[in-house]
């Protein structure tokens, strides 16, 4: 299903656990300054939590937003270690990545959790971006679909249509995630057409239509093209070629339509 193609294109960088904040106000001032024309692709980048003010104060006023990798759903409270939703929004960030790969690996982050954190980060006025993505066993044993819906139907849960439409969702096969592996556009658009078609399932007409679905994993200058071409996606969460500036504004360069 490829509804009209009205979806914004939307590149973010994922900055993982690099750049304290002498380091990423350096590395967002260079982006700010390169991507300083580019109106017609959203840009947002997502640093390590305790660079996010350096960031934030770097990049305001100009057209790169700012998202925190990782929060509970709590405000505040006894969470030792925790990220609040409303003290991300505090700081100025704009975005929440839920259910990343890594977060759900390393730190046993579950479906439910992902729910209860899209829900603190609407709550708390971010937007969130879902992060979903089956391993390369899953995929080889034909269970693409399945794990796919199993992780939308838990991370949506109760939303209504309209907070539905808020969410972003990355797709983010394991296998592809830091490996040099990436996707082909077949394979990409074949887990991306699951989305939307599961997203046309489950709430009325609009959300599916409106619902950026971006691709994640390896993605480089060299291949971003090829993905963008799928009629289901809409952008790309960018890890390891987001930390290097030439390679990240080329990404953005080659969305640009
Ligand atoms: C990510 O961390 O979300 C990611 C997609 O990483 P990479 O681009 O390095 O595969």
């Amino acid at each position: 299903m490829s509804p009209t193609r009205s979806r914004r294109r939307l590149i973010a960088g994922n900055w993982k656990l690099q750049f304290g904040p002498t380091h990423a106000a350096a590395h967002a001032a260079a982006l700010r300054d390169r991507l300083l024309a580019v109106e017609d692709v959203d840009l947002a980048v997502f640093p390590t939590a305790m660079s996010i003010p350096a960031v934030v104060d770097t990049v305001k006023r100009s057209n790169l937003r700012v998202g925190v990798q990782w929060a509970c759903a709590h405000a505040e409270g006894a969470y030792t270690g925790a990220n609040s939703p409303a003290m991300a929004r505090e700081i100025g960030c704009g975005w929440v990545l839920c259910g990343h790969s890594e977060v759900r690996g390393d730190f046993g982050e579950t479906d439910a959790r992902v729910h209860a954190a899209i829900r603190g980060g609407l709550k708390h006025g971010l937007l969130p971006m879902l992060c979903v993505g089956e391993s390369v066993e899953e995929r080889a044993a034909g269970r693409l679909r399945e794990v796919l819906e199993r992780q939308l139907e838990v991370a949506y849960g109760s939303l209504h249509a309209d907070e539905a439409a808020t969410v972003t969702i990355a797709y983010e096969p394991l296998w592809a995630i830091g490996t040099g592996v990436t996707a082909t556009p077949d394979k990409a658009q074949e887990a991306h057409a699951v989305i939307r078609k599961w997203l046309l399932g489950r709430f009325p007409e609009f959300v599916a239509a409106q619902t950026r679905v971006l691709y994640g994993g390896s993605v480089k200058a060299s291949n971003i093209a090829g993905l963008l071409a799928c009629p289901d996606v809409d952008g790309a969460l960018v890890g390891g070629a987001s930390l290097d500036v030439d390679a990240f504004c080329a990404i953005v360069d080659a969305a640009r339509r």
